[in-house]
Order: C-alpha cells, then sequence, then structure tokens
C-alpha cells in the first residue's frame, strides 16, 4: 500500500491534492496523462463535497465532488476523462488513489437520500457512513468482491474468452461472491458454471482493487480434477487448455488476470 490514511490534524506537511470528479470522470489536463491537482490549479468552481483520501508521498489528498447536474465549463486546457482511458498510462499508485476517489464520490452522490425511509442522508462524524437524519440507518461505501482464478492441468492452464473480451484474447475466469458463500467456494462454483470443470487446492494468489465501479478481486490458483470443457455460451464463448509456449493473446500485467497468467509462465520457466 503506497498512500495511506494520515492524521488529518498533522500540520506539518501543509501540501494538499485534490481530485476534482463529476460524472463519474476525471478532471485532466489535455494531452497528459492523469495526475491529482495542486490547490492553485483547481480550474473549477467550488465543489458539492470534498472527501479526504489519504496521504500520497506526504500530501494529503481530497477528491472534489461536483453535482452531476450542475453545468460548468472547464478551461479549454482540461478535460473529463474516464479512469479506464489512464490504464496503462499512469502508474499503479495513481491508478488506485484514483479509482478510490471515485469509489467515495459514487458512494456520496448515490447515497444522498436513505434507501429505507427516503428522508435526506448526512455525512458521518465518526466514520464514512452516509447517515439517515430521521431512522438512523447507515450506509456505507460498496466494495464487491470478486474471484478470478487460474486452473492448471500439468503444464497447461485453462483460459477463457468472455463475451466483452476482444476477438482472439483470452483471459482467466472470474466471477462475483454470492451471499453466504467464501471465495474458494465461490471460485469452484464460477469454473463449473462457465466451463464445467472441477478444480481442487484452490490457493490464494493475491488482491487488486479494481473500480468498475467497486470490485475488489480476490485472486486463487487450482488445479484441474475432472471434466471436459464446455463453454456456457452465456459468459464464456470459448475456453482452452494452453501450453506456455502456445499462449495466445492475454491482458496486460497490470491486471490481476495479467498477474496471474504471468506468474503462470514463469513457473513454467523455473520448470525447464
Ligand atoms: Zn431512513
Amino acid at each position: 500500500m503506497v498512500f495511506i490514511a494520515a492524521d488529518k490534524s498533522d500540520n506539518s506537511r501543509p501540501h494538499e491534492l485534490y481530485i476534482p470528479i463529476r460524472r463519474g470522470q476525471l478532471l485532466c489536463q489535455k494531452g497528459r496523462s492523469w495526475l491529482p491537482l495542486a490547490a492553485n490549479s483547481i480550474p473549477t468552481p467550488d465543489p458539492l463535497h470534498r472527501h479526504y483520501l489519504g496521504a500520497l508521498n506526504g500530501e494529503h489528498c481530497y477528491a472534489l465532488f461536483f453535482n452531476d447536474e450542475k453545468d460548468f465549463t472547464v478551461p479549454e486546457a482540461y478535460e473529463w476523462v474516464p479512469l479506464r482511458s489512464q490504464l496503462g498510462k499512469i502508474s499503479s499508485e495513481l491508478f488506485q488513489l484514483a479509482g478510490r476517489a471515485l469509489q467515495i464520490t459514487k458512494w456520496y452522490r448515490d447515497h444522498q437520500y436513505c434507501g429505507v425511509c427516503g428522508s435526506p442522508t448526512r455525512e458521518s462524524e465518526s466514520d464514512r457512513a452516509c447517515v439517515c437524519s430521521q431512522c438512523e440507518s447507515r450506509f456505507y461505501p460498496r466494495i464487491s468482491p470478486c474471484v478470478i482464478g487460474l486452473v492448471r492441468r500439468g503444464n497447461e492452464c485453462l483460459l477463457a474468452r468472455g463475451v466483452r473480451h476482444p476477438e482472439g484474447m483470452y483471459s482467466t475466469l472470474a466471477g462475483f461472491i454470492e451471499p453466504g458463500e467464501s471465495a474458494e467456494e465461490a471460485f469452484a462454483r464460477e469454473v463449473r458454471e462457465e466451463v464445467g470443470v472441477e478444480i481442487n487446492n484452490i490457493r490464494y494468489f493475491t488482491s487488486q482493487p479494481w473500480p468498475f465501479p467497486g470490485q475488489l478481486m480476490l485472486a486463487f490458483t487450482a488445479d484441474y480434477v475432472s471434466g471436459d470443457l464446455q463453454p456456457d455460451m452465456v459468459e464464456i464463448m470459448d475456453a482452452q487448455w494452453f501450453t506456455a509456449d502456445k499462449m495466445p493473446l492475454t491482458p496486460p500485467r497490470l491486471t490481476i488476470s495479467g498477474w496471474l497468467i504471468d506468474h503462470f509462465l514463469q513457473q513454467m520457466r523455473e520448470k525447464t
């Protein structure tokens, strides 16, 4: 973790950075990759709200939330960009910071009114929650845990082409955890449902926040047990076993799928 939640009362570090956000997009200087802005270079009116995010290299970072409806123009040198457009252009720490800002402003936007009684909410003073002014229901930022993993069969790995993947690209299998399921159970179920294969030896690999809009990807590796590959033809259009010397087009290293595939390739190199 590179940026950390720091003590806001620490006045020895006066520098602050701002991340203006409107309609789920980041304010960015045209022709450049995205960066948080210094206080004296914010080309916007006052935001509806600001949210503290933590400190990046000693500088306190704030998300500035602008109402979706309120129209204003930014100077010619700036534009609003989706975070996806910055994939591969900015460092992983900046990606994580921007993702955190987007998730927190989305939570704030989506919980201005209570989902139980419909009354306006207020922001809690003690923690990151919107609290109903009438019934005291509390609404926290929503994080959706997902499982993703690479299944091995000897020297082969299982990769699949999802309906949303570009033609020719194969990736690891993934899916949302359902209520009452462990992460391992969810991964075994996803593999069974999507390609009809049974697995065991499910081992935790790593995790990655994926702010589109609020997933936490929990990655696993596993071993093949039984079954013939049968893509469900709903989520998965094709699935195959690949050896390290005959890999298809795969996702980039900055995605957790890319890490898993890299790890498999490294294991194969070490074997030879
Ligand atoms: Zn309420």
